[in-house]
């Protein structure tokens, strides 16, 4: 695939990664390595991360150990004192070894992409790569990313048209978060301040954009905080598909629209399927698949994960009028 971004300088921000030509969305950008052969657990023991620093090419490990970081300070009180633990007299580890461990795991905390959850689905999984970890975040981002775990390879598409020259970003955080909570989020993950222009209040489009994301976070609450409702087995209704359809119409407007669509019609289409109210559930399915083409094109993982879903639902709906038959 001939290189259609470049990394370089990006006003207060050092490095970004920039389109060399019109990228019309969809587009797969980059396909790019994990540095580790495997994703590691987030939480996983520092030192066991270092371990896996150490384990690298040295070429790479030099990339790595080169990456923006921002040092946490209670994080690395956190790790001295495990790294303490371990340190016994036989085997001591020297202060710039403690140094460098602690760098490795402040540059973890702040470069890794979060791709999934383990199969206990007790920790989140994160891989380090080194290209895509150069983009910098926006609220309102022109890219987002995939976690391809056979390949293991972090997948970046455009989420809109990319003009020749602009800036490639992706969102850091939940973008589906009042200005506030994202505010803190990066802060507190990232420790900078956000100007993107979903942040900025000087433009009636931060303005417009604060009230709708206050709206969107209410909205996904509200669906988050009502599960399915028993009582709604029998009927073709669900009271949260106004929360939703409210949800969808803010999206747009604001021009959110991509992977986040996607989710929420999913998980739509499961509340629906949960109830075995199945036209309704592929019709949600569907929706999202619509929604993931637009975002990861036909063939990205997204899509096709979604259309395996829609093939099982059809699946149970044969099933269930089967029955249905069966019974009459
Ligand atoms: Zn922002």
């Amino acid at each position: 695939m001939a290189q259609i971004y470049e990394i370089r300088a990006s006003p207060g921000k050092g490095e970004g990664v920039f389109a060399t030509k019109f990228i019309p969305r969809s587009t797969l950008i980059m396909s790019d390595n994990s540095i580790f052969p495997t994703s590691v657990q987030i939480e996983s023991n520092p030192i066991k991360l270092y371990v896996a620093v150490l384990a690298l090419s040295p070429p790479v490990r030099a990339q790595y150990l080169d990456l923006a970081h921002t040092t946490n300070v209670a994080q690395l009180h956190v790790f001295r004192q495990l790294a303490m633990a371990c340190n016994t007299g036989q085997h001591a580890i020297s202060d710039s070894l403690l140094d460098e461990a602690g760098k490795a795991s402040a540059i973890f905390e702040a470069n890794a992409f979060c791709v999934g959850e383990s199969n206990d689905g007790d920790s989140n999984l994160a891989c380090i790569a080194l290209q895509a970890t150069r983009m910098n975040h926006s609220c309102l981002p022109n890219a987002h990313h995939e976690w391809n775990a056979e390949a293991c390879k972090l997948d970046v598409y455009a989420r809109s048209d990319i003009q020749a020259g602009e800036e490639i970003t992706i969102s850091y955080i939940d973008p589906l978060q009042s200005r506030e909570r994202r505010v803190g989020a990066l802060q507190t993950g990232y420790d900078f301040q956000c100007d993107c222009v979903a942040c900025d209040l000087g433009t009636i489009f931060g303005r417009q954009s604060l009230s709708r994301r206050a709206q969107m976070q209410a909205c996904r609450e509200m669906i988050t905080a009502n599960p399915r409702d028993g009582h709604l087995d029998a009927v073709d209704f669900d009271p949260m598909e106004v929360c939703f359809t409210a949800l969808c119409t803010l999206m747009e407007d604001e021009g959110l629209t991509g992977p986040w669509q996607v989710e929420m019609h999913a998980e739509m289409s499961e509340r629906w399927a949960a109830r075995a109210q199945y036209p309704a559930a592929i019709a949600r399915r569907e929706k999202a698949i619509e929604a993931s083409v637009l975002c990861s094109g036909e063939d990205g993982r997204r899509t096709k994960g979604q259309r395996q879903l829609l093939e099982q639902l059809k699946a149970l709906r044969d099933d269930a009028l089967l029955r249905r038959g069966g019974d009459g």
